[in-house]
């Protein structure tokens, strides 16, 4: 277990190093012009990373391998294999996608999923920007699903890579051929379907839910029609960028 978790990261890690070069060679949208916002939002995203990466060290990894071991075993025989492994990931994903529409309309899971939207700008590093509230609560979860279906660790730990590959590429500012993009956008969500859910207008804010496939969102309507632009507002309606500190503790106050 110990040698697919380092085989993961190092992947996770090297996928991600490809889609930084390829936002820097080919970006969609200009990054802000000050260089107190860029050095801010930047500084915000790499320190709330850091935090959840001890964080997931300490709690995430030992909870959901605790969660693992201790699975309902209702499974049919017919559910593992590579079979099974697709299944899992299929299954993961609309539960993420579920989870992630929770964090938009449950108050309290708003208040710590707002600190993910309130970034002004996307890039790779947006998708490591998660308040440690809502990876905690999130940890749990995906945990009492994990203990419900009976998900192997092995599942778990293939879509979690998934996830963070899907993340980095759909947060990313690269610019994709338009045909690609089009194409891809039928069973993947892409940068222009995730930049929608991150415009600074509610309504669209409240949309494009999906994390690795897209087809959650045609599926259960929560798909917009709002085509992303050059220069188009993205954070929070209302909303400003702050720093670390007051991001840690804002969920914990009186809601902005
Ligand atoms: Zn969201």
């Amino acid at each position: 277990m110990d040698v697919l978790l380092q085989y993961k990261a190092l992947l996770v890690a090297m996928v991600l190093l490809l889609w930084l070069l390829l936002e820097r060679l080919r970006p969609a949208d200009h990054w802000p012009e000050s260089r107190h916002k860029r050095y801010r939002r930047l500084g915000n995203n790499l320190g709330l990373w850091l935090i959840n990466v001890g964080m997931s060290v300490l709690l995430v990894i030992p909870l959901t391998a605790l969660a693992a071991g201790h699975g309902l075993s209702w499974r049919p025989g017919w559910w593992s294999g590579a079979g099974g492994l697709v299944l899992d990931i299929v299954l993961l994903d609309m539960a993420i996608y579920g989870w992630h529409v929770a964090n938009h309309r449950v108050a309290l899971l708003w208040r710590f999923h707002r600190v993910h939207h309130e970034d002004e700008f996307l890039d790779v590093t947006s998708a490591l920007r998660f308040h440690f509230g809502e990876v905690l609560l999130s940890a749990c979860a995906r945990s009492a699903l994990i203990v419900a279906l009976g998900f192997p660790l092995q599942s778990v730990i293939v879509f979690e890579a998934l996830v963070l590959v899907a993340a980095g590429f759909h947060h990313s500012n690269m610019a994709l051929p338009p045909r690609l993009e089009q194409w891809l956008s039928w069973v993947l969500v892409t940068p222009a379907i995730h930049w929608v859910h991150h415009h600074a207008v509610r309504e669209h804010t409240d949309s494009n839910y999906a994390t690795v496939f897209s087809l959650w969102d045609r599926l259960f309507r929560t798909r917009s029609s709002f085509q992303r632009h050059s220069g188009m507002r993205i954070g929070v309606a209302g909303g400003q960028e702050q720093g670390i500190v007051r991001l840690l503790w804002q969920p914990f106050g009186k809601p902005p």
